[in-house]
């Protein structure tokens, strides 16, 4: 049987989710083929099964605006990969030094422009999370559609909602998956529970893309019906 094709491409973040996407190439190969600009194979005129984006949209460019729009409608299935991506991310909130910049709107999350499908969070996300959610895919169901499915209406996921929504609020169970996941050491355990080193979180969202009691939270209130593969 013919394998779903699934396209690659950076619409303007730095190496590091690309490069995990190339890490996980000898898993996804088993199950799409695979079209990217590392592996010279890129036809922006033909219709792929996903497409999958990384980087965030620069709102004030024109034709990347353009670009990502065309590559909305080339796509039966679009992700959004990766915390730029996803959520906006560093390129949202930080700029030199990882100085907190909330005035600083110009890259968004790519739902700022077109419906996304799926994003999965992360600086760059653990690469075998693509695999999980294009075998859900395939399947037609797991846990990954419906968390993976959620987060591009939250928009927003950093340190500052886990508190919040979890830690504040008296959810936390104290399972330690955030404080594991957080890639820059934002968050560690005062009395039990985590707490935010606020300079030092740079509002990637994997800690809630973690923890089970936010993705339960994100589920019940985001989840749309799943969009599958057509074949
Ligand atoms: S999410 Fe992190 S690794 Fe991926 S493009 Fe943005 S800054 Fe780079
Ligand atoms: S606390 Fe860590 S994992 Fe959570 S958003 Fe901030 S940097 Fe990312
Ligand atoms: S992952 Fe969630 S429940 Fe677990 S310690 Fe962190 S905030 Fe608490």
């Amino acid at each position: 049987m013919e394998k779903p094709k699934l396209l690659v491409y950076d619409i303007g973040g730095c190496e590091g989710c690309p490069l995990s996407i190339t890490r996980a190439l000898p898993q996804l190969t088993n199950v799409v083929d695979v079209y990217s600009s590392h592996l010279g194979n890129i036809d922006l005129d033909k219709i792929y099964d996903i497409i999958v984006v990384t980087g965030s949209i620069c709102i004030n460019d024109p034709v990347k605006v353009e670009l990502l729009k065309k590559l909305r409608d080339k796509a039966c299935i679009l992700i959004a990969y990766g915390s730029c991506a996803s959520v906006g991310g560093i390129t949202l909130f930080c700029r030199g030094g990882q100085e907190p910049k909330p005035e600083h709107r110009t890259f968004q999350a790519i739902s700022a422009v077109v419906d996304v499908d799926y994003a999965i969070p992360g600086c760059p996300p653990a690469p075998n999370l693509l695999v999980s959610l294009i075998n859900s895919l395939k399947m037609g169901r797991g846990y990954f559609l419906q968390l993976f499915a959620s987060i591009p209406r939250a928009r927003k996921l950093s340190g500052f909602d886990l508190m919040d929504e979890i830690v504040l609020s008296g959810l936390c169970i104290g399972c330690g998956a955030c404080v594991l996941s957080c890639p820059t050491h934002a968050l560690h355990f005062v009395d039990g529970k985590p707490d935010l080193i606020v300079e030092k979180c740079i509002r990637c969202g994997t800690c809630c893309a973690r923890c089970p009691r936010f993705t339960q939270i994100l589920v019940r209130k985001y989840a749309p019906k799943p969009k599958l593969l057509s074949r």
